[in-house]
């Protein structure tokens, strides 16, 4: 029997409508403390297969609902999680930990998705036109993909899976849904919210379970699935979208980041000091757009190092529901044996340590925040995602030398940049590989924005106007002129 301590909270699968008991359970951790939080359903392939003929079922009744049906149980939607903050933030605290502040920063930021697609489901348009020749009009509507697979991360477990829900709703999507191992309490409690709301029975399906590949390949080997939308790992992803070109499935793809973080030599410091705190240790570093890699130029680079440090080192680390914790746990012990490696390795190889460089306390996965120096560029950490609350710096001599260095890698999501001149804002940020760039800011997350990368980051946007784009099919009419 699937159970929690967190009552109100489900742990059922959810197919077809209806909340199930799985044949067994796994146990969700809570990283603070390594106490079990919850017992949640553990899917098969069997639950998986059942999800996926619900959201067959219920795809055409579905995609013939009238937009205002869809924008309005999108709204609904919006204002129940909003009325549930202080739940939400604390159900992510607990299964991820994050500071309990930050959560409630996530639940407002992850709400506005389902906001921002209630109002583009009354926005879908076409477009007619006459062929050259005059002699047909040509008439293009827009209609859903059909069914879609729906799978997130753990480190926004609200935000990930409302990106992806509040546009496949407001296109007329049905949907089976697959959170992260680590968090499905979140995605659990969205998943009743968006019932409470008036989903339809069978539009979102959602299965929780150990067994990822065997839930996932069951809905992509289907032949049922229109579409898959991934957030997590390059490695994943490059597995769905080898899966994705069996059935040639339409692939939205957030992958991968390792932002590069330049501060040129005419920057604001202290602004560039902010900037750094909330690119490198929002949601603790475990952020595909943290900045991975500071470049930053020889002659600010001291003053930039030490206040980074500073600000760095008189941070509360803690469990993130206790008063005054800025740095919660990482999300478990191979997160924080990935980051204390990566480290061990960057320091083996030359860097020094200004201020952290250890995990806090025998009990939890907690590491304090770190800033490095004298990095070499053969560290691991250069190349790899480091994932937790530590800022590698390299001193650079020019912007061609902290250009160069930031392309040099095969991820190109976001990257930072800090500097008072405007034609060089312009300039670098025109060189610079990523799908997005954060001039004079440590934060480019916005439901308004179209997030996304370039190279191995991804494929497609989510949020902005182009979001809804990424789940909606052009239906061309040809009709000849009477
Ligand atoms: P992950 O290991 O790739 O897992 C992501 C999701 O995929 C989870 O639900 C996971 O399920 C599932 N999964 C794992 N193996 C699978 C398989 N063989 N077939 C199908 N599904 C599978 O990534 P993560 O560690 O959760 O998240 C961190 C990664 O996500 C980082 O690389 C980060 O940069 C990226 N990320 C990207 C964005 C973006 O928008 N670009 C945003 C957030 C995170 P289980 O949990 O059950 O293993």
């Amino acid at each position: 029997m699937s159970a929690s301590t967190l009552p109100g909270v489900p742990t059922g699968l959810f197919i077809g409508g209806q909340w199930e008991d799985a044949h067994a359970t796994y146990d969700v951790e809570n990283p603070a403390t390594g106490r079990v939080l919850a017992s949640v359903a553990d899917g098969t392939a069997g639950d998986a297969r059942r999800a996926m003929d619900a959201a067959v079922d219920a795809q055409t009744s579905w995609a013939q609902t009238a937009p205002r049906e869809r924008s309005e149980i999108l709204r609904r939607a919006y204002e129940l999680v909003v009325e549930r903050t202080d739940e939400f933030a604390r159900v992510m605290t607990l299964e991820m930990g994050k500071p309990f502040a930050e959560a409630r920063g996530e639940v407002a930021y992850g709400a506005e998705f389902l906001r921002w697609f209630s109002e583009e489901a009354v926005r879908i348009s076409g477009d007619t036109t006459t062929t050259g020749d005059g002699r047909n009009r040509i008439i293009v509507s827009r209609v859903p993909v059909g069914p879609c697979v729906l799978v997130t991360p753990w480190n926004f477990p609200l935000a990930m899976g409302t990106r992806k829900i509040g546009p496949a709703v407001a296109a007329g999507c049905t949907m089976v849904f697959k959170p992260a191992h680590q968090t499905p309490l979140t995605a659990l409690l969205l998943t009743e919210i968006l019932s409470e709301a008036g989903l339809p029975d069978g539009v979102l399906n959602t299965v929780t379970g150990m067994d990822a590949s065997a839930i996932v390949t069951e809905w992509m080997e289907s032949g049922h699935a229109r579409k898959v939308s991934f957030t997590g790992s390059t490695n994943v992803g490059k597995i769905l979208l080898k899966q994705a070109a069996e059935n040639v499935m339409r692939s939205s793809m957030e992958l991968g980041g390792n932002a590069p973080f330049i501060v040129c030599a005419d920057a604001d410091i202290d602004k560039a000091v902010d900037g750094a705190m909330i690119a490198k240790l929002r949601n603790m570093g475990e952020a595909c757009t943290a900045a991975n890699r500071f470049y930053v130029h020889r002659t600010v680079a001291q003053e930039f190092t030490t206040k980074l440090a500073d600000r760095m080192a008189a941070l509360t680390v803690g469990d993130g529901l206790a008063d005054g914790t800025a740095i919660g746990p990482l999300v478990d012990a191979a997160g924080l044996d990935k980051v204390e490696s990566l480290v061990r390795d960057a320091v083996s190889k030359g860097a020094r340590v200004v201020t952290g460089g250890e995990r806090v306390g025998e009990r939890g996965y907690f590491y304090r925040p770190t800033v490095l120096t004298d990095v070499p560029t053969d560290a691991q950490m250069a190349s790899t995602e480091i994932f937790g609350p530590v800022a590698p710096i390299y001193v650079v001599d020019d912007d061609d030398a902290a250009i160069t260095a930031a392309n040099d890698t095969e991820a190109g999501l976001v990257a930072y940049l800090y500097t008072q001149d405007i034609d060089r804002a312009w300039r670098l940020s025109d060189r610079i590989e990523a799908g997005m760039v954060g001039v004079n800011t440590g934060l480019v997350s916005n439901p308004a924005a179209p997030f996304g990368g370039i190279k191995e980051s991804g494929l497609g946007r989510e949020g902005g106007r182009v979001g809804i784009e990424e789940f909606l099919e052009y239906k061309y009419l040809a009709i000849p002129k009477g």
